[in-house]
């Protein structure tokens, strides 16, 4: 079962590729920061290893070791010192190289794509062109228009939206347990972005 909060459509979208075998080998996530993004592309990296029957089943080896960051195919790329590097993706692609170690794929969350050098938005074209088999990268940005068009092209594009204040402050009571005066409050100046309003408890 999913747990990502709100994104319905999308969740339906990537429930759909598994379930009918036709999962891209490339997907770009975008929206504004705390709206989710990675939250949800590690949730598909779960569910494209899950072992359970309802993927991602949030219990089984892949989907807890997925959760905690563990897992030795999924690969997790973000931003150091506020760019994504050429070095960063090189590494990565050398990882990719090599067949799944106890999964199904090899899954790349590439974080905050939007902050990728030139050079390592070239370097990432060349697998988005030739991707190995059993790979799947999930690319997330805040905004297509701030990546090249290259990199979006090859990419299934989701974007997505703030949630509405009442999916926060229901989130917010039901799985944070925060006083109703207080969800509600948050709900309304967190401006849709889920993520900033859970830290903000
Ligand atoms: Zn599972």
């Amino acid at each position: 079962m999913w747990r990502t909060i709100g994104h319905e459509w999308a969740i339906a979208l990537l429930q759909r590729a598994i379930d009918t075998g036709r999962v891209s080998h490339a997907y770009l996530f975008t929206g504004p920061a705390n709206v989710g993004k990675t939250h949800l592309a590690k949730e598909m990296a779960a569910a494209l290893n899950c072992a359970g029957d309802a993927s991602p089943c949030g219990s089984c080896r892949a989907c807890l070791k997925t959760a905690r960051g563990t897992h030795p195919d999924v690969f997790l790329v973000e931003p150091g010192n506020g760019s994504i590097k050429i070095d960063q993706i090189r590494q990565l692609q050398r990882q990719l190289a090599l067949s799944p170690y106890e999964g199904r794929q090899r899954i790349a969350i590439i974080a905050d794509f939007q902050a990728a050098t030139v050079q390592a938005a070239n370097a990432l074209l060349k697998t988005l062109e030739e991707p190995p088999s059993r790979v799947v990268l999930l690319l997330a940005a805040v905004d297509a228009s701030l990546l090249l068009p290259t990199i979006v092209s090859r990419c299934q594009v989701l974007p997505l939206r703030g949630l509405s204040c009442q999916q926060i402050e229901r989130a917010l009571i039901g799985r944070w347990h925060e006083r109703p005066d207080l969800a509600r409050l948050l709900s309304k100046v967190s401006g849709g972005r889920i993520g900033w309003a859970i830290s903000a408890t």
